[in-house]
């Protein structure tokens, strides 16, 4: 890019902070969006199309940088949430991009990411969310729709969604289908899947108990790692479906569930076998099955968390129901 690199970084943080006002806003119910004067004129003028051209890559690591002074939040309203800390190079969920590639933003803007109508009360079991106004499971499949909404929808055979009891008390997110998951559109049912279901046998559950999902609802290419601006394209789904499920519990399986849900880039080394919370609900990360096969002697770590989530629920081994 032929831009100063102060401007580029400016340009960044300008984004970002976007990014964030907008999720704070939607999480706070709001329907319009405020910005600031300096942010309006770089959308309005000729930042915008610097803007597009560097949004039409992932953006670069913006975490690490310091607080702009755009985009202040409403007056009355309570303060933006922290920024996510430094990234490290081999932790590629911090340095999330803020929107998706530009040849994509065409795709029909998501009525699940769009803010509400009503302003929702901070009630409920989850915050910004009242029984009845969730949406159902079915509502956000069918919101995805044919989803273009980033690159990988290129080399999909099907979306994987997610399978398991709308209902279940305890989910299990992964971080996106392999080979097998997108042939049969299904997650967790290749050799890690096979892994999955016997812990979660192991734990009481039926498969069927349960409800499965990942990051990313498209297999990345040869199992590649889901980039930025894929997860950021993704993640409003599967938050939509935690909290069309409202569960009491959440096992995020590896690293790209846990860092995405808590917005946490800690390694999964360090985060596993501590509860979290994740939008008042228990979540505990732990290794990611096919981890687990390529690393048969951190099964018992893995139990071990597993077990704290069983003893949340009143579970012995085996036991069903
Ligand atoms: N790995 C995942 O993270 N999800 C799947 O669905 C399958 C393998």
């Amino acid at each position: 890019m032929s831009e100063a690199p102060d401007t580029s970084q400016e340009l960044s943080e300008v984004l970002e902070d976007l990014r964030r006002h907008l999720l704070w806003q939607e999480e706070d119910g709001g329907r319009f969006l405020q910005v600031d004067a300096r942010l309006a004129a770089e959308l309005r003028g000729a930042g915008l199309a610097r803007l597009r051209a560097q949004t039409a890559k992932p953006a670069p690591s913006v975490a690490a940088q310091p607080a702009p002074a755009a985009a202040q939040p409403p007056p009355a309203a309570r303060p933006m949430p922290p920024r996510a800390p430094p990234p490290e190079p081999e932790r590629p969920l911090a340095a999330r991009a803020p929107e998706p590639p530009a040849a994509r933003r065409e795709a029909p803007a998501s009525r699940l990411i769009e803010a509400p109508a009503q302003p929702r009360p901070l009630a409920g079991p989850l915050p910004g969310v009242v029984e009845g106004e969730r949406p159902t499971l079915d509502e956000i499949r069918r919101e995805l729709g044919d989803c273009r909404r980033c690159k990988l929808c290129d080399g999909r055979k099907n979306i994987v969604f997610g399978s398991g009891n709308p209902r279940a008390e305890l989910v299990f997110v992964g971080e996106g289908p392999g080979a097998d998951e997108d042939a049969q559109g299904v997650p967790f049912v290749g050799a890690a899947g096979q892994l999955l279901t016997k812990m979660i046998e192991a734990m009481g559950y039926r498969r069927d108990d349960v409800y499965i999902c990942n990051v990313v609802k498209c297999r990345p290419p040869n199992n590649r790692n889901p980039e930025p601006d894929e997860v950021a394209a993704c993640e409003p789904f599967l938050r939509a479906q935690l909290r069309a499920v409202q569960p009491k519990a959440i096992v995020a399986l590896g690293k790209f569930a846990a860092q995405t849900l808590l917005r946490d880039s800690t390694p999964i080394t360090k985060m596993r076998g501590t509860w979290r919370e994740y939008e008042g609900i228990k979540l505990m990360p732990t290794f990611h099955p096919a981890y687990l096969l390529r690393q048969p002697a951190e099964k018992k770590k893995a139990w071990e968390d597993l077990q704290q989530v069983m003893k949340f629920f009143g579970k012995q081994p085996g036991q069903r129901g």
